[in-house]
């Protein structure tokens, strides 16, 4: 696995080359402009052959048992964070997906995070709309795609609240920017997240 180490982008999580020094609160392009998807995301490692071997067969190849490494990479990778969120949030899925595969991927991942920080985790507050798969699209079509898919069912249960996301993989970002935005809107007080890989493209 090619894990995420110092030095990386404050906000994003985004790696830097080894030898890059910004000095004190190191931010890429994309966060310094003011447009990072949510207050802070982690990852534990990139998306690649290596992070796919393991995370193909768990999110479509029934192969649970791999949450637990996973998650502990996850738990490592906010080894670095002061975590104050009140709520562990696994990005949801839509009842349809979820009826095929017969789980959840990200609420997998979220259990043992949310155990190992103490921190209450939340199922059901959001609902997730069924709309086919994305493939291999521009960032502009996933963002179209995924616009409007979730629903808040239980707003007092987020409004004031600090959420922290959980995910397999960060491809855009586009998934965790419209769950933000919904969030935000029922009256979150900030939206972090944490994924087990991230694609990271040159920016
Ligand atoms: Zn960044």
């Amino acid at each position: 696995m090619n894990w995420i180490a110092s030095p990386y982008c404050a906000k994003c999580g985004y790696p830097f080359p080894a030898d890059l020094d910004l000095g004190g609160v190191p931010l890429c392009p994309v966060c310094a402009s003011g447009n990072c998807e949510l207050d802070w995301i982690r990852s534990a490692c990139v998306y690649d052959d290596a992070s796919r071997s393991a995370m193909l067969p768990f999110k479509h190849g029934g192969r649970i048992k791999y949450a637990r490494f996973m998650s502990r990479a996850m738990i490592w990778a906010l080894r670095d964070m002061d975590v104050d969120a009140d709520i562990v949030m696994p990005v949801p899925l839509a009842r349809r997906r979820l009826f095929h595969r017969g789980y959840n991927q990200a609420t997998l991942l979220a259990r043992p995070i949310a155990r190992a920080l103490g921190i209450k985790i939340d199922y059901d507050s959001v609902r997730r709309l069924y709309r086919p798969d994305m493939g291999h699209k521009t960032a502009r079509e996933r963002a179209e795609n995924i616009h409007g898919v979730f629903s808040v069912a239980k707003p007092e249960l987020i409004r004031g609240r600090r959420i922290l996301l959980v995910d397999d993989v960060m491809t855009t970002g586009a998934t965790f920017s419209e769950l933000r935005r919904v969030l935000m809107r029922a009256g979150a007080s900030a939206v972090y997240g944490v994924t087990f890989c991230r694609v990271v493209r040159a920016i």
